[in-house]
Order: C-alpha cells, then sequence, then structure tokens
C-alpha cells in the first residue's frame, strides 16, 4: 500500500516561488509557494502505463494531506485476504463472546460451554470436541464478507475515511450488526468503543465542534423517536388489550445514532438519520412481509434497526462521491 504525505518532502528554493517535488509509488505531488506564502498542491499519478494509471487511485482526504494509495504488487493480494479473513475472525469471535458473558473471554461452545481449541475454532474443523456441535454458519458469511469488504477497500478507499480507518470503521460496523441481528440488542460496551472511536476519527474528520454537535444531535433525534415509539405501542397494545409490547427501538439504537453522529459531524448526520430513516422504513416492510408470510408475525415484532442506522453512516463515509453525484452537486 503506497501513501505519500507532503510533508516528508524536501525543498527547493527557486526564485521567490518553493516547489518541494517527491515521486511516491504511484503519485508526485508538488506544492507551490506563491509571493504571499500561500501553499498550493498539485498531485499527478506517475503510472506510466495506461492500464497502471487507471488503476492508481489518487484521492484527496482534504486539503492539507493529499494521498495516495496505488494498487499493491500481487504478493501484497495475499496480505490483503489474510487481514480480511482476520478482521472475520475478530467480528466473530466478539459476536460469539461478548453477548453471552459480557466480557470478552476465552472460546466456547455455545452448547455445552467447553472450552474450544484455538486452532478448531478458527480454521477447521470448527466442532466442539465434547458435543460435537458446530459453530454456526454465520462464523463462514463474515469471514468471506470481510474478505470482500477489505478488498473493495483496497481497491477503492473510502473518500472520507481512507483505507486504514475505512477498514476499522467496517469492522466496528460489523460487530455491531452481526451482534444486533442475532440477539436484537446493541451492547452498552460496544457503543462506549464507538464513542471513543468515533470521537477520534470525527475530531480528525471535521474539529471539535462539528463532531460534538453531530454527536448530540445524531443520540437527542434518537432519543426522541425512541420516546415516540414508546408511547405509539403502549398506546396501542393497551387499546388491544394486550399487556406484551416490545420497544419499537431500543436504547441501544440510540446510542448507536450518538456514534454515527460523532463519526458524520454536524450537519451529515441530519442526511446520514435521514436515510437511515427510510432504509429502516424499507427493511421493516420487508421484514413484516416475510414474517407475515412465515406465519411468524405478532404486533411489534422486534426489528433490528442498527443494520438500518449503520447504512445511513456507510453511505454518507464510502459513497458521497457517487451521492454527491447523484443529488448532482
Ligand atoms: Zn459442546
Amino acid at each position: 500500500m503506497g501513501e505519500v504525505d507532503h510533508r516528508d518532502l524536501r525543498s527547493d528554493s527557486r526564485n521567490d516561488a518553493l516547489q518541494n517535488t517527491r515521486e511516491g509509488i504511484g503519485e508526485t505531488i508538488i506544492c507551490h509557494q506563491n509571493n504571499k506564502g500561500e501553499i498550493s498542491h498539485e498531485s499527478h499519478c506517475n503510472c506510466k502505463k495506461e492500464n497502471e494509471q487507471q488503476s492508481c487511485k489518487v484521492f484527496k482526504q482534504d486539503k492539507a494531506t493529499p494521498r495516495c494509495y496505488n494498487l499493491p504488487m500481487i504478493g501484497n493480494i495475499s496480505l490483503i485476504v489474510l487481514l480480511g479473513w482476520g478482521i472475520g475472525a475478530l467480528i466473530n469471535y466478539i459476536a460469539d463472546v461478548l453477548p453471552v458473558k459480557r466480557r470478552l473471554t476465552v472460546q466456547f461452545c455455545p452448547v455445552c460451554e467447553s472450552r474450544l481449541p484455538l486452532f478448531n475454532y478458527l480454521v477447521w474443523p470448527r466442532k466442539c470436541t465434547q458435543c460435537g456441535t458446530r459453530r454456526s454458519w454465520r462464523s463462514w458469511i463474515v469471514e468471506v464478507t470481510s474478505i470482500a469488504l477489505v478488498i473493495w477497500q483496497w481497491i477503492e478507499p473510502s473518500p472520507v475515511l481512507g483505507f486504514p480507518l475505512g477498514v476499522l470503521v467496517l469492522t466496528y460496523f460489523g460487530i455491531v450488526v452481526v451482534i444486533d441481528l442475532e440477539h436484537r440488542i446493541i451492547m452498552h460496551a460496544v457503543s462506549l468503543i464507538g464513542a471513543f472511536l468515533g470521537f477520534g476519527i470525527g475530531l480528525r474528520l471535521h474539529g471539535l465542534v462539528p463532531t460534538l454537535v453531530g454527536g448530540v444531535a445524531g443520540f437527542s433525534l434518537m432519543l426522541l423517536l425512541y420516546y415516540f415509539g414508546s408511547v405509539f405501542a403502549r398506546t396501542i397494545s393497551r387499546r388491544r388489550g394486550s399487556s406484551s409490547i416490545d420497544e419499537a427501538l431500543g436504547f441501544g439504537d440510540v446510542n448507536l445514532s450518538g456514534v454515527i453522529g460523532l463519526l458524520l459531524g454536524w450537519p451529515a448526520i441530519l442526511l446520514g438519520l435521514t436515510i437511515s430513516i427510510l432504509f429502516g422504513g424499507l427493511t421493516a416492510i420487508l421484514f413484516l412481509f416475510i414474517l407475515t408470510i412465515t406465519g411468524r408475525y405478532r404486533l411489534f415484532s422486534a426489528i433490528p434497526y442498527g443494520p438500518s442506522l449503520v447504512t445511513g453512516g456507510i453511505i454518507l463515509l464510502y459513497f458521497k462521491d457517487y451521492l454527491l453525484a447523484y443529488l448532482g452537486n
């Protein structure tokens, strides 16, 4: 992975203009300084052949730090696959252990709770030595999906986050989504780690005030929806004479919305939440349709809302260019 940071460049004075150049793996960055001391940057792709030029992704994270990610050589593909697999294994491990034990312990069998040998658990045969229970097919799906997502980020890094942070945020979202789909819960511990992560990344992307305002807006808007949803659910179930109710939204969704607010900052969180709510509505219709035709529908069947919230964040963090092009901006 080639990454060039223009701040390392040597300077070379020429009359009243200062020009810095350096040939990176896939990019040359030229810094110009005019008579007034204003600095501007230019970046050029170094790739000689046309097909290499197409594979060279040059993008700017912001005006101060132009970066270049060049498609690495064949040898690195195995490293990227290994990274993706490792991330998938980590998401699986956290989703297996944390919701059950409420802390990170050694890997265990979900049926008899006996400890699983590490190689058996991570690689093969993924089967309990005591009772013969196999690990769920989710472990394979998560690992294959993680490898695919890391390869995607390596070929086309997030225009907002870049490759390393892009992979880190996807890992976090992966943990949230897998646990929410399986347990209908967004754990406080996971939200707390997300708050640190979101604050750190938000600070780097937007600065202090927009990050904090984004976080507070995400949290409080979802809190309003949460109260509105629970009042609505209570009213309906009282009218129907039913005593059991599930909350339409869980409080974990409120926390997650705060985390996404920190990541997106103000005012992008407003667009993020709008996308999440639209997507959440579509998911709910699809979900209720499936529950109804399979005969498992009951009033206020709990629908995991975490994946919809994450979708809003992903669209704005990873598909921002496509979204702006679509909106004609
Ligand atoms: Zn077992």
